[in-house]
Order: C-alpha cells, then sequence, then structure tokens
C-alpha cells in the first residue's frame, strides 16, 4: 500500500508557484525573498504628497517581478495559505533588522492597509493581516514594542482594483479609507505607525492611508511590503535585486 503522504501527492501535486515541482517553495524563491529591505518609495508616483513633505519611507523586500509575483499572487488569490510560512517569517527577519533604527519614543501601531470588501470575501481572509502580525513581531525581535492595530477600513466608494489603470486606481481610492471608531479608540492619541501592504504599485493605497492616519493627528513612519512595482526610471535601483544566472 502505498504511503498516505505520497497517495495525497498524487492527488495534489505539490509545487512551488514558480513552477518547481515536489516542494511547497523552491530555493530560489525563498532566496529572493530573503534579502535585507530596500527604500522603494521613490518609485511609487502617488505617493508624492505635493507638499514639499518627503514621501513616507516605504521598505520593500524585492522587486515584484518573476517568480516572486507567481508566489504573491498563488498566496493572495489562489489558495496557497501555507505559503504564509515563507512569507511571514521572511518579512518577520528583516523587519527585525529594521527595528533598531526606529525611534524609540513610543510603542509602535502597525497599521494594516484595509482590503475591499470584495476581495476579503473572495479569499475568505485578509493576507495583510499575516504580515502585520509577522511586522509586529519582528519589530518585538528588534527591540521595539509593537502591536497590530487593524484601525481602517474600505469605504464603498472605492471599487475593487483589479483591472484599474494607475491613474483610475488613483481617483479611485481618494477618500476611500476611513478609521473605525474601535481602530480610533486603540490607536489613542499621537500613535506611531508602520502600514503594512502586500505590494507597493502607484502608492496610492498607502498615500490614502497616510492621510487618513495624520487626519487624526497620528505620526506614520513608513510602510512596508513583500514586494514593490519595478518603476520606469527605477529599474537600476531594482536590478540589484534579481539574481545573475
Ligand atoms: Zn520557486
Amino acid at each position: 500500500m502505498r504511503p498516505v503522504r505520497e497517495l495525497a501527492r498524487l492527488l495534489l501535486p505539490v509545487a512551488c508557484p514558480c513552477g518547481e515541482l515536489d516542494v511547497p517553495w523552491c530555493a530560489r524563491c525563498a532566496d529572493l525573498l530573503a534579502g535585507s529591505f530596500v527604500r522603494v518609495e521613490h518609485g511609487a508616483p502617488r505617493l508624492d504628497r505635493l507638499d514639499g513633505v518627503p514621501p513616507v519611507p516605504v521598505w520593500a523586500l524585492t522587486p515584484y517581478a518573476g517568480p516572486v509575483r507567481d508566489v504573491v499572487v498563488h498566496w493572495k488569490d489562489r489558495g496557497r495559505t501555507d505559503l504564509d510560512r515563507l512569507l511571514a517569517p521572511a518579512l518577520r527577519r528583516a523587519v527585525a533588522r529594521l527595528a533598531p533604527a526606529l525611534p524609540r519614543a513610543r510603542p509602535v501601531a502597525v497599521v494594516p492597509v484595509p482590503s475591499t470588501g470584495a476581495a476579503r470575501r473572495a479569499r475568505g481572509r485578509e493576507p495583510v493581516a499575516v504580515l502585520a502580525r509577522a511586522v509586529a513581531a519582528g519589530l518585538r525581535d528588534g527591540g521595539a514594542p509593537a502591536r497590530v492595530v487593524p484601525a481602517l477600513v474600505r469605504t464603498g466608494h472605492g471599487r475593487d482594483q483589479v483591472g484599474l489603470g494607475a491613474r483610475a486606481r488613483g481617483r479611485n481610492l481618494t477618500g476611500s479609507v476611513r478609521m473605525t471608531r474601535r481602530g480610533a479608540r486603540a490607536l489613542g492619541q499621537r500613535s506611531m505607525c508602520i502600514l503594512v501592504d502586500d505590494v507597493l504599485t502607484t502608492g496610492a493605497t498607502l498615500a490614502a492611508v497616510e492621510r487618513a492616519l495624520e487626519r487624526r493627528g497620528h505620526d506614520v513612519l513608513g510602510a512596508t511590503v513583500l514586494a514593490a512595482t519595478p518603476a520606469p526610471g527605477h529599474t537600476a535601483r531594482i536590478a540589484r535585486h534579481v539574481p545573475t544566472g
């Protein structure tokens, strides 16, 4: 009789999202996520505040390209929740290395960027919540007191971003994030916040979240993301990540 594990494999073949068979994720994909953070805010046009204040720092593990894109898509939208065990520890380790550089005045509130209701219903969960917990754990590993505060929700104005161009995304998101009463209570007065999202594209979502927090008097220290879309003109910065050979 075949071992149960082998039978299960026949029914549900194991493969890394990049296509490598017989492993839930391969060494190459794990490697792409294993580095330290790179600052990517200057590649995100919608983070430009137009008020002379520099854009909020955004730290990304890797460019959103190649196999990393496959990993993120399978994790978010194709039911590969087992990839939590790849992505969350990778983020946690990078955050722990970043933590000592952060101001220590107050505990950090880790604020996940909220999904649209439609995305949450389609996925049956909020993948960014997994990342937010990893970021808070990484901050604590690095000696910075931190807790997750899911303070924000999308309002009805913003429709799902899928299929919208960069410009439409920006318009779509204007005013589409608001703080819940519970979130406001949990944040209290003048919290130091770190935002968490999965992928940085134009920065429109992060900008809306930053505004929602700043309007209430909170300080946004920066944002952490798994990956950032390589922006035109910033290919050289991003190219450092792409392995050769
Ligand atoms: Zn792979």
